[in-house]
């Protein structure tokens, strides 16, 4: 098989370097790639948000399974598009993908099958939303409904500034995206995130992650793309996976198709582990970045098998059941480097080294992100978040350590990481 990867993080960087180790696969082509994925097959430059390019380059190149890593060409029908052309695609429909692409529809989905979330209401003007305030008591969630990448969430935490915050994002802060807004309820509890493989119909789930979303150390600081992250996470118990399957993914994927609006690829399920028992935070239609490298790494065995059976879809759960990865999943952590002045503004052109040294320690794998190579062949750092330094090991805490040996052995003043990467599960 020959596999088109659509994205050019952390995460389709991963996913091509897995899908690489598959026997069932030829060639990995990434569209449109960066220097890591390069080392692993062709890349094409085509943009993601360019479907006419993308189409033209999947007539070209016939790839028997194209996945689609990120969500803005999922949100716009990418997948509709490729699948109209007879590609077997990983990754939804753009009707599918509003469990992302709008937090309004993912609000109603769950009430209206109900699935446990934080209590809500959509709102398009200033008056509704502090009526429903009032109802509510500090902090206060305010969310645009659109994709606002990863930046649309605002917990206010006194009603000065909840009321302030919904006249600026009505008035447009985050452009279309936030003309409606969710005011939700504020959910106390440790979260995780739950990944189901699915062809809309039948489930395999991955092990719950955690990820590290603010800057500095101790969850302090400006949210971010995620600073790093480690699965599995042990605050979801095997008893607690059961519960999220049953009373949460699949009355998820059975509302969707109830909504015409099948699900086939991977349903990010974002979770508060509450005292009342895990609710829903979020959904996302793709995986995440930086979970998604945990989730490669640790996984042992062939997932090709079954991103193919997720795209194609019509198997009965005992097959697809069976196409589990054999071999189970190994403790794996991420630290994400990034470059200096990140979420704010930052340098970029700053030239890296050390990563094939790193490269060579046991169990390591640098996943590039926002990186390029000059044509001298230096490898520079052009983006905020520029390279995942991932580990397995026996143990969580050998994951974590070796992850940091990865990040010892890279030569790069112009960036940083976060050491305490792991804190709540750490032993040493
Ligand atoms: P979202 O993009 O919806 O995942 O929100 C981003 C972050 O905001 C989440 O990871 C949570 O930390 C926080 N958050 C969102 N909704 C709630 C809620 N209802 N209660 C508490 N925290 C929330």
């Amino acid at each position: 098989m020959n596999i088109l990867i659509v994205g050019s993080g952390g995460r389709e960087h991963a996913l091509a370097w897995k899908i690489n180790q598959s026997p069932l696969v030829d060639e990995v082509w990434s569209a449109p790639g960066n220097p890591g994925m390069h080392e692993i097959g062709p890349c094409f430059d085509v943009s993601p948000t360019d479907q006419d390019a993308v189409e033209k380059l999947v007539l070209q190149l016939e790839p028997d399974l194209i996945v689609v890593g990120p969500e803005q060409p999922l949100a716009e029908g990418l997948a509709d598009r490729l699948r109209a052309r007879g590609f077997d695609v990983f990754g939804p429909s753009a009707a599918a993908a509003q469990i992302e692409a709008s937090k309004g529809f993912s609000k109603d989905l769950m009430a209206k099958y109900d699935i446990p979330t934080a209590r809500y209401k959509r709102v398009t003007d200033v008056a509704a939303a502090k009526a429903f305030l009032d109802t509510l008591s500090a902090p206060y969630v305010l969310k645009a409904d659109g994709l606002a990448a990863g930046k649309g969430v605002v917990i206010a935490e006194t009603r000065e500034e909840a009321d302030a915050e919904v006249e600026d994002m009505l008035s447009g802060k985050y452009g279309d995206a936030s003309k409606e807004l969710v005011i939700e309820e504020f959910m106390t509890g440790e979260e995780a995130s739950v990944f189901a493989l699915t062809d809309g119909e039948n489930v395999v789930l991955l092990p719950a992650a955690q990820d590290h979303k603010r800057v500095g150390e101790g969850d302090t600081g400006p949210n971010t793309g995620g600073m790093g992250a480690y699965a599995p996470a042990p605050v979801v118990t095997s008893e607690l996976m059961d519960d999220v399957r049953e009373r949460i993914v699949l009355p998820t994927l059975k509302g969707l198709v109830s909504e015409n609006a099948k699900f086939q690829g991977v349903l990010y399920v974002g979770l508060m582990m509450t005292p009342e028992g895990p609710k829903v935070v979020e959904y996302n239609c793709r995986f995440g970045d930086p979970e998604c490298q945990v989730l490669m790494m640790g996984l042992e065995g062939d997932i090709v098998p079954l991103l193919l059976a997720c795209a194609t879809g019509g198997m009965s759960q005992r097959d697809f059941d069976q196409l589990q990865p054999e071999g189970g999943f190994k403790p794996a952590a991420t630290v994400v480097l990034a470059t200096n002045g990140y979420p704010g503004s930052y340098a970029k052109g700053s030239v890296i080294e050390g990563i094939v040294t790193a490269n060579q320690l046991k169990d390591v794998m640098v996943f590039h992100a926002g990186t390029d190579v000059l044509e001298d062949g230096s490898l520079v750092a052009i983006g905020g978040r520029v390279l995942n330094v991932t580990a397995t090991g026996t143990t969580l805490d050998a994951a974590f350590a070796q992850a940091y040996s990865g990040v010892n052995a890279i030569e790069w003043p112009e960036g940083f990481c976060r050491t305490d990467i792991g804190w709540r599960v750490r032993k040493s």
